[in-house]
């Protein structure tokens, strides 16, 4: 809307890395957005990297983080809510994810009620639906089945993670409900790809996020991941 530039920094390990993020702050710098957990990586910063990361920008530079994943790294009880009182850091969660309902098209945010209020003056009136705002508070009210959700989500991607790091993929710790294979080449990831998408499993290519030599996995049922982790490893056996 603004026309604003902006930068990236690099991350590390797959990582966000606060010293990266910090060394790319400039005199012109308004905002730095963090996703966390991020995507298509799936990996963290801890409440205490967040910290520092608020900490070493000046005051009056907005933080917003982007926690898209949040409800998948809640049982940690990091929460990040409480910075947002400083009035300089704004929270962003969505319906998208955690609660199934990506076709609503209805997320929600926490703001420092100043930034709140510029906010609602440049957004298009024409805002999320009666219908979107009525299935979002209902997924609301049976946060039960949102944490069901996480936790075998959890338990899905754990079991996958290690399949894949038994047969040499590399795969970092995610927060999210995909897995980012990280192969040795991106022939290999290209490869693995295609023969999946023959037996009609769909992962999705990374190019677009400079990770030509990744594939990112979403999360599905037990029996559909036993599956795709079969189909992976016999796709690496050949292409080797
Ligand atoms: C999915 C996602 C969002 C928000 O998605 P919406 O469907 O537009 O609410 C924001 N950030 C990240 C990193 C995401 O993965």
């Amino acid at each position: 809307m603004t026309g604003a530039r902006f930068d990236t920094a690099p991350e590390t390990g797959l990582t966000a890395d606060v010293d990266a993020l910090l060394a790319a702050v400039t005199s012109e710098t308004r905002i730095v957005f963090l996703a966390n957990p991020g995507n298509p990586t799936g990996t963290r910063l801890s409440r205490a990297d967040v910290l520092r990361l608020r900490d070493g920008l000046q005051g009056e530079i907005l933080l917003v983080l982007d926690e898209a994943y949040g409800e998948f790294a809640d049982h940690l009880s990091e929460p990040m809510f409480d910075l947002v009182t400083r009035g300089n850091t704004v929270l962003l969660r969505t319906f998208s994810k955690s609660y199934g309902l990506a076709g609503m098209r209805v997320g929600w945010g926490y703001f420092p009620p100043e930034i709140r209020d510029e906010l609602r003056k440049v957004m298009n009136p024409n805002n999320a639906s009666n219908i979107s705002q009525v299935a979002a508070l209902a997924a609301l009210d049976d946060q039960n089945y949102m944490r069901e959700t996480c936790r075998l989500t959890a338990d899905f991607r754990y079991a996958f993670i290690s399949k894949m790091r038994d047969i040499g993929i590399d795969a970092p710790d995610s927060f999210a409900n995909f897995a980012l294979l990280s192969f040795a080449t991106s022939e290999q990831a290209a490869s693995v790809g295609a023969a999946l998408r023959r037996e009609g499993v769909f992962v999705r290519p990374q190019s677009g996020a400079g990770l030509p030599h990744c594939l990112r996995v979403t999360i599905a049922q037990g029996a559909e991941m036993t599956k795709a982790a079969q189909l992976i490893k016999k796709a690496v056996c050949h292409a080797n």
